[in-house]
């Protein structure tokens, strides 16, 4: 039978690749949450919302009911995520978004907005999710709940070489400094703050390439 699979953890820990891996291989239905604040970061930054000097979360709340997200599949079968109708996938992948979704991810009526989307996503399928507060507050009663880890450096490299392919002009220390940064913010909100569930078990993955992550999970979910 179809069970709910919750991965949670620190930014960069490599969740969403074995996440999808997951899904594709039970046929489950993935959710990539961090896309979905991502992809409200997006918005706030086009409106004009969020700057390096200021930050209006009133006129964000206003305008949240014209947010609208959505996954869709592409020809390969990949989920990618739509902002208004738009494809944004690569959009939301920048420096540029990542440096102020943390900010964005405090703001309770955009995580109330997102976590009930969430759970319409996963009613009564087999799903895997990806997050920092799936295990905790989107199905605390998901019947597998994954706490990933891996130190700072390991994650900020894996980061720093998918920019890098990307054709992003970023250096190692900017992206390392973003991961700490976003940690912090992370873990230190007052609304559903980033920690491990009680019934998680965690994954250290600093030293585990994406097979080894893989079949752990996979036989966590067998169990
Ligand atoms: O998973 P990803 O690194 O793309 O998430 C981007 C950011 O979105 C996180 O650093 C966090 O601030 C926020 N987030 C969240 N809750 C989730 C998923 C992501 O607050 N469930």
């Amino acid at each position: 039978s179809k069970i709910t699979i919750a991965i949670d953890g620190y930014s960069s820990t490599g969740k969403s690749t074995v996440a999808r891996q997951l899904a594709d291989w039970l046929e489950y239905v993935y959710v990539d949450s961090g896309a979905m604040y991502r992809a409200v970061t997006l918005f706030a930054l086009r409106k004009g919302f969020i700057s390096e000097t200021q930050f209006d979360k009133q006129k964000l709340i206003d305008s949240l009911p014209e947010v609208t997200l959505e996954f869709r599949k592409n020809a390969e079968g990949k989920a990618e995520i739509f902002l208004k109708g738009e494809n944004v996938e690569k959009q939301i992948r920048t420096m540029e978004v990542s440096e102020y979704v943390s900010p964005i991810a405090t703001v309770s009526e955009v995580r109330r907005k997102l976590v009930e989307q969430q759970q319409r996503m996963g009613e009564g399928k087999g799903v895997v999710m990806d997050g920092r507060d799936i295990g905790t507050v989107v199905f605390p009663n998901a019947e597998l709940k994954i706490f990933m880890n891996a130190s700072a450096e390991t994650r900020a490299s894996r980061r720093f070489k998918e920019l890098q392919d990307r054709g992003d002009k970023v250096t190692f220390n900017e992206v390392l400094e973003n991961v700490k940064e976003r940690d912090h913010i992370d873990s230190t909100r007052k609304d559903s703050p980033l920690r491990k569930a009680g019934d998680a078990i965690e994954v250290d993955n600093s030293e585990m390439n994406l097979e080894d992550q893989f079949h752990t999970i996979l036989q966590l979910a067998k169990d």
